[in-house]
């Protein structure tokens, strides 16, 4: 099996390994919160430190801001989320269980089937039952109780700021991270002194009370966003086309390109139009980046065109001029904007599930996580071949320490050295370093050490010797892209096989 996994899969791995833990779980868990453990916590902050490099680093047009979670209140009534970030909601009468209404349609659904004196099955979304021909009218989850008519149902988080819970106090936790882009248009305008066409982004922190979170990681009510608002000027034109026109089409190519290049297989990933009647009111047009997730074609980020809609909104309500001067054509305007928009964590999620692959090895299974070494949260694993040899061992330490001033790199030495490979391989490890008794040489038989290690490759198993004073040149240039075929073609391969696939 290659590539895509199911979703349990990934669940079990992300729990045993150190990935993702669910939240409070000790006390029982909380609804689809998680929490990242040692390892998760690494590849998150990988995907947002390359995303950050690649999307503001690296670009003379972009730059960067940290806002507060915490907003003004009117943030939200002026951005429209107050009124309307809302989804339809009906509750089953019987269980109390709540649904978003547009959701119920697409869940498998209980029957008590009246043709079968009353069995129960459970059939599959959208599907009549098979023995009396009824679709469903009833709670799917229960099968018993009526469902109330849809009430719209506000996703923000409320809470107060202050001592003093009273109207006045109200204040929400932010439910996308955009805003505070628009808000500091003009601050950023004019420290930076900034020419459009230019962008913002920001990396943190959104909550939306979702009515059906869940799919693990896919649905959460906390999660991270990586946003970028890109300025544009209206009355320019780019390659003879509206320039708010051409960089949407720019930003689409550049996302997906970017989620290729750190690993996603282009057959996991396609564009989804919106359709007109599914656009924002804001939106000139909106394009989805759809990843074949273990439950299917969902989303994985949206890039729209919002136009001058949020700028003008917060100069309406805050009554704050939020323009930019033409020189050209010396007159204000308006930016539009475009924006992509994507989940770190269904970013996470997307890596791992293509990531995932089980393979056969000299008749064993071997699981391996075959990450982007950029994304790998350990790059290096030091393994000694032999924990009871002290020299072997201190050498083994040594290097780990070297190593870990640039990357993060681990010792172990809980196993033999075949599992522990494999433990690596599970983990996404793109390189182990074993020290052996060819590395220290052996003293009672009068035999000298010859300072070279095994590094051994993650996806192809190859192994060559290198000299312990070049591992860090080594490291630089595989963890810079070199494909191991380039570097390994320097060195020999171990001769006796000190240490297994
Ligand atoms: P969906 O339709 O899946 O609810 P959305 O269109 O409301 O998502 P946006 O407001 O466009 O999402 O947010 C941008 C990105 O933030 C999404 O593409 C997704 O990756 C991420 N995201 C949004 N809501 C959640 C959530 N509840 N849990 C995890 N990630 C989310």
């Amino acid at each position: 099996m290659s590539g895509l996994t199911s979703m349990d899969v990934l669940v079990s791995l992300s729990k045993r390994r150190g990935f993702v833990f669910q939240s409070s779980e000790i006390y029982g868990g909380t609804g689809s919160v998680w929490d990242y453990g040692p390892l998760g916590v690494e590849l998150k902050n990988n995907i947002k430190r390359v995303w950050w490099r690649d999307f503001v680093q690296a670009r003379a047009d972009m730059v960067g801001i940290d806002a507060s979670i915490l907003m003004h209140p009117m943030v939200w009534k002026a951005s429209g989320h107050l009124d309307h970030f809302t989804d339809p909601m009906v509750d089953c009468r019987e269980c109390k269980h709540r649904f978003r209404a547009d959701h119920v349609d697409t869940l498998p659904w209980t029957h008590y089937c009246p043709a079968t004196k009353g069995n129960k099955f459970t059939i599959p979304a959208g599907e009549p039952c098979g023995h009396c021909g009824q679709r469903r009218t009833l709670c799917p989850e229960c099968g018993k109780g009526e469902l109330t008519a849809p009430r719209q149902f506000n996703l923000m988080f409320k809470t107060f700021m202050g001592p003093v819970e009273e109207d006045a106090a109200v204040t929400y936790l932010r439910p996308e991270t955009a805003q505070a882009m628009f808000v500091n248009f003009d601050n950023v305008l004019q420290s930076m002194r900034l020419r459009l066409p230019f962008g913002i982004a920001q990396a943190g922190r959104s909550f939306r009370n979702e009515i059906t979170p869940g799919n693990f990681i896919f649905r959460t009510r906390e999660f991270e966003q990586m946003e970028i608002e890109f300025f544009v000027n209206p009355n320019d034109r780019v390659d003879g086309r509206p320039a708010d026109e051409y960089w949407h089409d720019r930003w689409i190519e550049d996302c997906m390109a970017w989620f290729k290049r750190y690993g996603l297989a282009a057959e996991n990933l396609r564009l989804r139009e919106h359709e007109r009647d599914e656009l924002a009111h804001y939106a000139k047009r909106t394009v989805d980046i759809e990843y074949k997730f273990p439950i299917g074609w969902s989303e994985l980020m949206g890039i729209a065109n919002r136009t001058d809609f949020d700028l003008k909104q917060h100069a309406k309500w805050s009554g704050k001029s939020l323009t930019y001067f033409d020189d050209e054509r010396k007159e204000h305007v308006v930016p539009f904007v475009v924006e992509p928009a994507a989940g770190v964590d269904r970013a996470l999620l997307a890596f791992m599930a293509d990531a995932y692959r089980e393979e056969e090895v000299r008749g064993e299974k071997r699981v391996l996580l075959k990450l982007h070494p950029e994304l790998a949260p350990l790059k290096v694993a030091v393994l000694p071949l032999l924990k009871k040899r002290d020299d072997i061992v201190r050498t083994a330490h040594t290097i780990r320490a070297d190593l870990a001033r640039h990357w993060r790199v681990v010792y172990d030495d809980t196993a033999a050295i075949g599992r522990l490979y494999r433990r690596q391989d599970e983990v996404g490890t793109p390189y182990c370093v074993t020290v052996d008794v060819q590395t220290v040489g052996d003293r009672e038989r009068g035999e000298a050490g010859d300072s070279r290690v095994t590094i051994r490759d993650r996806d192809s198993m190859e192994q060559m010797r290198v000299p312990i004073a070049e591992l860090g040149a080594v490291f630089r240039e595989l963890l810079d892209g070199a494909p191991w075929s380039r570097v390994s073609g320097r060195y020999p391969a171990p001769t006796a096989k000190a240490s297994g696939p």
